[in-house]
């Protein structure tokens, strides 16, 4: 945050902004809550006022979770069932219960380095005036 472009202007560091929005920070100040309940991105930042709203994360978040818990929980199954033959109803419930959980975890965070990940960037209404 402190390097300044050409124009004078604070850049928007990438990584940063997209590590604080995984941990449900504002991208700017690293802070403030970035989400008012699970799933909802607050309008502003309560901390430094950075306006969240203009945000279009859509169906990215989703596609993103789908992505990391298949590639992550498909050879597990199958490393499972090949190594230990467990009886099927256990097998569901634990990958259930595992891919659920996995989801429900990465969900959020991902949202919040999506969103991020578009502040940094300057997308959509996050660009300023130049
Ligand atoms: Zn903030």
């Amino acid at each position: 945050m402190t390097d300044l472009s050409p124009e004078g202007e604070t850049e928007r560091e990438t990584w940063p902004a997209v590590w604080r929005g995984f941990r449900g920070r504002c991208p700017s100040c690293g802070n403030g809550p970035i989400l008012r309940s699970y799933l909802k991105v607050r309008d502003h930042c309560p901390v430094c006022r950075e306006e969240l709203h203009h945000h279009r994360a859509d169906d990215g978040p989703a596609y993103l979770t789908i992505l990391i818990v298949g590639h992550i929980m498909a050879p597990a199954l199958l490393w499972v069932f090949t190594t230990w033959r467990p009886e099927p109803l256990i097998l569901i419930t634990i990958f259930l219960i595992g891919c659920i959980g996995l989801s429900l975890y990465l969900l959020p965070r991902l949202k919040g380095a999506i969103v991020g990940f578009q502040w940094a960037r300057e997308m959509h209404g996050f660009a300023r005036d130049r």
